[in-house]
């Protein structure tokens, strides 16, 4: 049997010889794994259809075991994340963090949407994509169920000005009235944080901050995401060392 399937390549590893196993994060039926057969070589037909970001209509012939790829109409290669090193970290730093957070059989429709307009926003943004990066990732969180949910304080609802503190087991900011015994951030790290979390994509663009601080917020992120999801997204820290 056969069925065709709207997915982006999410991952692929060698498979034998010539063949590779692929993953893709389908709209309709989930995260999938297939075979492509003899697709190491330069030349190979579907080669393309293995590469990550590639989001397309995948056929794959279905029976016992693994799906084979017997085809693939190519919506978008996203060629402008491949050519520039950060963009390509960026990207993978997202796919790498997608692909912890879903499981074969699991309904991946929001985070089908959340990949795709990643890819997109990554491929067309500029040469700095540090805010960016800031703002996918937040988002990502958020609408993925794991975020941080305000960044206004989780006690009393207000904006925080002065002082920041943290509470891990809630995942939430609290101000100086409401710190109780939680440690403190960096308030600097946090502001850059809020301006990013508070702007639209349309006006990432004018947003200017020190480098260092974009980093700072990058690395709290990125710990935020090993706290909570138990797992290093290794692309997150190559982007960071680069920024
Ligand atoms: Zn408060």
């Amino acid at each position: 049997m056969d069925k065709k399937l709207k997915g982006i390549v999410i991952k692929n590893a060698d498979f034998g010889e010539s063949d590779k196993q692929v993953t893709i994060l389908t709209f309709e039926q989930g995260k999938i794994n297939f075979k492509a057969r003899s697709v190491k070589k330069a030349k190979a037909k579907l080669k393309f259809a293995t590469e990550p970001f590639s989001f397309g209509d995948f056929e794959l012939a279905t029976g016992r075991g693994m799906p084979i790829l017997t085809g693939c109409d190519l919506i978008e290669a996203f060629y402008d994340i491949r050519q520039d090193i950060e963009k390509y970290y960026l990207a993978c730093s997202v796919l790498e963090f997608v692909d912890r957070i879903t499981s074969d059989g699991q309904d991946t429709r929001r985070e089908f949407i959340f990949i795709v307009k990643a890819m997109r926003d990554i491929s067309e943004a500029g040469e700095d994509t540090k805010a960016l990066a800031v703002k996918i990732f937040f988002d990502g969180l958020q609408s993925t169920g794991y975020g941080l949910p305000s960044v206004n304080c989780s006690g009393c609802d207000e904006k925080i000005s002065k002082n920041v503190y943290f509470n891990v087991e809630e995942s939430s900011f609290l101000c100086e009235e409401c710190r109780g015994d939680n440690p403190a951030l960096s308030i600097k790290m946090f502001k850059v944080l809020e301006l990013i979390v508070n702007s639209s994509y349309e006006q990432l663009p004018q947003i200017r901050q020190r480098k260092e601080d974009y980093v700072a917020v990058l690395k709290f992120l990125h710990r935020y995401i090993e706290y909570k999801l138990g797992f290093s997204n290794r692309s997150l820290i190559e982007y960071i060392k680069m920024s």
